[in-house]
């Protein structure tokens, strides 16, 4: 073993044994809420992929929209390095796979009652290199009064959703009155301290889902997706699907290292 190895190996330890006591200090204050569909006039979802909106909060954005929200969403990445059709061959990103993700995303909120959609553009796998992009999000998280932010929670297994939690928590820095935000799960597991019974709009989620069609072969985010929701309706008795959150405040965001 040599010395650099080992100080690299001390260096990752204590940043692990860092994160775990985030998490064993964030667990202590929870207990997780029955939340009734949120109540707002306008909320954003921050994505950080096309089919994130749909998996991480779909059945949620569905149900506040039926009770009258405007509800944006805001990609953060274009997809170009998602699955490819298998059809074609793909080395690299794709520009007609960026656009035929962009379709389909279009096409998912659409089928959730979204009003606006936003592309930032910036390749997948590649977020964590863009956080000049904090500045194009701060434009549109400043288009609207938002009373609820949704994003990705900050130790998502994916990179491009832990650098979109960090997009997100720069562009609400200093906003008045700071909104809501609602951290979402995708790849990993949160830990909640919200639920949401979305059994009334399940079908819709899993509709939105199945919007992107071009990801669904090389993995069916579909039943995923919707397994994760049947899984979060343990945390509402009755429900046959739920989502499950971290609710906090853009102005609270500084706690959580991205
Ligand atoms: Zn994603």
């Amino acid at each position: 073993m040599t010395s650099r190895s080992w100080l690299f190996r001390r260096l990752q330890a204590s940043h692990l044994a860092g994160r775990f006591r985030d998490l064993r200090a964030w667990s202590r204050q929870l207990s997780v809420r029955a939340e009734p569909v949120p109540r707002a006039s306008a909320a954003l979802v921050i994505a950080p992929h096309p089919d994130d909106e749909s998996i991480g909060c779909g059945g949620t954005v569905a149900l506040m929209v039926a009770a009258g929200a405007k509800v944006d969403v805001v990609y953060t990445t274009n997809g170009a390095r998602g699955a490819a059709d298998r059809s074609t061959a793909q080395a690299g990103p794709s520009q007609a796979l960026a656009k035929r993700r962009a379709e389909e995303a279009r096409a998912a909120c659409s089928m959730l009652g979204v009003r606006d959609v936003v592309f930032l553009d910036a390749e997948d796998s590649g977020l964590h290199h863009r956080l000049d992009l904090v500045g194009a999000l701060r434009d549109v998280v400043h288009r609207n009064a938002y009373d609820i932010v949704f994003m990705p929670w900050p130790y998502d297994g994916h990179v491009d959703h832990r650098s979109s939690f960090e997009l997100g928590r720069r562009a609400l820095r200093r906003i008045t009155p700071a909104p809501a935000v609602w951290l979402y799960e995708v790849w990993t597991p949160l830990v909640p301290n919200a639920a949401v019974d979305i059994s009334a709009a399940a079908d819709v989620k899993r509709r939105a889902i199945a919007c992107h069609a071009s990801q669904l072969d090389a993995l069916d985010y579909v039943e995923l997706g919707m397994a994760l929701s049947r899984y979060r309706s343990g945390l509402r008795p009755g429900a046959v699907a739920a989502e499950a959150f971290f609710v906090t405040a853009g102005n609270e965001l500084g706690q959580f290292r991205g």
